[in-house]
């Protein structure tokens, strides 16, 4: 499993694989483009053919997948809301196909009250909207598993499992499991049996080899809080032996490791990043 970290793109797409090599990542994850603006963002070729170029000459970083913007929500009771998020999200996708990026992670959206099977309804007719607009992107959007705080949905891999048998004819989904968010939603990873349990329950319902990214962050809230809050790695409340074991698992061998915790120096001025991604690694290959 490739192990990497979240970078940005303030500096260009470039400079994200670059912020990513310093750190000794063999992966990297982006915002395609400036997280929380609704700006359109216009993508030069010159600028993506500088980056897939970057990309395949990088020593360390292999891939890279990009994260979805946080303003997007397709289940919003907002009319307005959800029409700019799906014109967001067809602009994210082509960015990621004129990129070369073919994995999106995306949070699936929050229903403000009126219950989840409303929300998934809306999801899937914004999920037709932005096909509409995108044609076939050959990107894979990946659902990523949620805390389940203020009406979040995916929470359970019910819903999650419900979003992707109903967008199947639409988009090609995938499934991103994040560590901190499934441990704040009280799948009890740190127990060996609700780990083995958890993996079961998600090859029954999804396929294992449709989880593509897997977010391994600590988790400061204690389990089933509904808090999402990401610490680094050995420092929270997730036993260090759950990375290993993900890391290790072959059932996961699909998946790209993205470590998305605190942008942080330790006191001897090294990055927490960097810190972050040796400790993965000897847990991966020790
Ligand atoms: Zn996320
Ligand atoms: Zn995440």
């Amino acid at each position: 499993m490739l192990i990497g970290i979240h970078t940005s793109i303030s500096g260009g797409y470039s400079a994200a694989i670059e912020e990513g090599e310093g750190a000794g990542a063999e992966a990297v994850q982006i915002f395609v483009r400036q997280n929380l603006s609704w700006n359109r963002k216009v993508v030069t070729e010159e600028e993506a053919e500088d980056f897939r170029r970057r990309l395949e000459t990088s020593v360390s970083v292999k891939k890279v997948v990009a994260h979805s913007s946080y303003l997007i929500n397709l289940a919003s009771d907002n009319r307005t809301t959800v029409k700019r998020s799906v014109s967001l999200m067809a602009e994210e996708l082509l960015i990621c196909k004129s990129l070369g990026i073919d994995i999106y992670v995306m949070h699936p959206g929050s229903h403000k009250g009126y219950g989840v099977e409303v929300g998934i309804q809306k999801i899937i007719d914004g999920l037709k909207n932005v096909r509409d607009k995108t044609g076939d992107t050959d990107v894979r959007v990946a659902f990523e598993t949620t805390a389940g705080s203020g009406g979040q949905i995916g929470s359970t891999l019910d819903e999650i499992a419900e979003i992707l048998t109903k967008s199947d004819k639409i988009i090609n989904a995938a499934v991103c499991i994040d560590t901190a968010h499934l441990f704040g939603a009280g799948y009890n990873i740190n127990d060996n049996t609700e780990y083995e349990r958890l993996i079961r329950e998600i090859d029954s319902k999804i396929g294992v080899g449709k989880v593509l990214v897997c977010h391994l962050n600590d988790s400061k809230a204690e389990l089933a809080t509904r808090k999402d809050r990401h610490e680094h790695i050995g420092k929270g409340k997730i036993d260090i032996s759950v990375f290993r074991t993900i890391l290790k698992d072959l059932r996961l061998g699909n998946a790209i490791a993205i470590l998305e915790t605190p942008k942080e120096m330790r006191e001897d001025g090294i990055s927490y990043d960097s810190i972050n991604i040796e400790l993965l690694k000897s847990l991966r290959d020790g």
